[in-house]
């Protein structure tokens, strides 16, 4: 586990999986993909799980759970907790920086790694997926889902799975756990958010990164409505509507049937809905450009329905308009783009006379992921979802589960690393 990170938003990384799948555009200049593939030589961590190809690093497929990374949360307990006497919170953790942890087949050996958070709440721990639609079937049966993770946590720790009321010790959702997925335009938003408002988690996050379009987020909020066919979700401006003049009505746009939305719930922020969103550009060798307005107009809808937002990166490239004449680091010209607000890309000359401004094309410039930085608009924006309580801090002296876990840990001093 790495104890610290160069990631923005946690404060150390865990991956007890190791291997991956592309799964969607956003997964193009995948890091972990370029990072696996450097090290998949022989005897090499990532030996079989990735290698170098003429067209560049690809992952073979081949996708595992890797057991001697499995407590490491559970190892690194004196180093969250030195983190939580210092900040105040538990240390975030990221798990599966490098993979995705429902790319993982086995419910078995997921439950394995939702037993080790169980085991370890001085971490708040924070799962993104691309597989979204794994989760809530993961979730399916709540009852059962809890019995396997306490069976699970049961063998870890020695610990019974019930409180002497019968009540299960490790009652899903997990307090610790933030379950997310990462999204990179509007098609991708429209399937994976579904999916994470049906799944139960203290916070869900969202994670738009790289953030490769527009995403209009208000069809999740109460604005909202789903097509009763098709589970479409979309806005009312967004349904088809007929031609005919004396007798017109409006079609969904995905399945076309005569319309019969249903307001959706309201999902953001407060309401149980969507908790948290980052938003980031890409970053890394062949990196694409994030038009300014999709990231500002992300900050305002989460602005208007209350929910933390967190801006992660403008990545490798910086909007002409965010130039900074006094920071020479501004100055290194490597390439421009000019991208339109619907994701066009338009040549460098005479884009200005070419184009409509309802096209809102816009400069970029490719200054490099630490000198375009992280300021959106002048306004550095790093907002959390509220913090757990920190377990350490708050209870440790107080909670005899908590302490029967460390005491159970503490016995092997190899198991202890500070
Ligand atoms: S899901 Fe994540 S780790 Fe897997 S290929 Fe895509 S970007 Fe990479």
């Amino acid at each position: 586990m790495a104890q610290t990170t160069n990631i923005e938003w946690t404060d150390a990384t865990w991956n007890p999986t190791r291997g991956c799948r592309r799964v969607s555009p956003g997964c193009l200049n995948c890091y972990a993909e370029k990072i696996a593939a450097r090290f998949s030589g022989e005897y090499l961590a990532f030996e079989g799980f990735a290698k170098r190809t003429a067209a560049g690093p690809r992952w073979t497929g081949r996708i595992d759970l890797i057991r001697s990374k499995l407590d490491e949360p559970l190892r690194r307990r004196r180093w969250a907790e030195n983190f939580a006497l210092e900040h105040g919170r538990n240390p975030r953790m990221f798990a599966n920086s490098m993979s995705d942890l429902f790319a993982l087949e086995s419910d078995e050996e997921i439950d394995r790694v939702f037993a080790h958070m169980a085991l370890s709440p001085w971490f708040t721990h924070q799962v993104l997926t691309k597989r979204a639609d794994r989760m809530p079937k993961y979730f399916a049966n709540m009852a059962y889902r809890t019995e396997m993770i306490g069976i699970e946590c049961e063998s870890i720790s020695g610990l019974s799975r019930y409180l002497d009321d019968g009540s299960p010790r490790w009652p899903l959702p997990l307090p610790n756990v933030w379950l997310g997925v990462s999204i990179e335009n509007q098609e991708t938003a429209d399937e994976r958010l579904p999916y994470l408002i049906n799944t139960p988690a203290a916070v869900r996050m969202v994670s738009a990164e790289p953030l490769l379009g527009p995403v209009d987020l208000r069809r999740w909020s109460d604005e909202g409505l789903e097509c009763q066919h098709c589970a479409w979700g979309g806005i009312e401006e967004q349904c088809q509507r007929t031609d005919d003049e004396d007798d017109w009505e409006y079609l969904c746009p995905r399945c076309e049937e005569p319309c019969a939305h249903t307001p959706i719930d309201e999902y953001w922020g407060e309401k149980g809905g969507i908790g948290w969103l980052i938003v980031g550009g890409e970053s890394g060798d062949g990196a694409r450009p994030m038009h300014p307005d999709w990231a500002r107009s992300l900050r305002d809808q989460c602005q208007a329905a209350g929910a933390p937002f967190f801006f992660k990166q403008w990545g490798e490239w910086l909007p002409v308009d965010h130039v900074d004449l006094y920071n020479p680091l501004h100055w290194r010209l490597k390439q421009e783009s000019a991208l339109s607000v619907t994701g066009s890309t338009y040549p460098i000359k005479g884009w200005r006379s070419s184009t409509p401004e309802s096209e809102r094309v816009r400069l970029l410039r490719r200054v490099g992921k630490k000198a375009a930085g992280r300021l959106l608009d002048g306004v550095e924006h790093s907002e959390f979802p509220e913090a757990q309580p920190c377990a350490y801090v708050e209870s440790a002296h107080r909670n005899p589960e908590l302490i029967a876990v460390r005491k159970h840990f503490a016995a092997d001093p190899d198991k202890e690393t500070a």
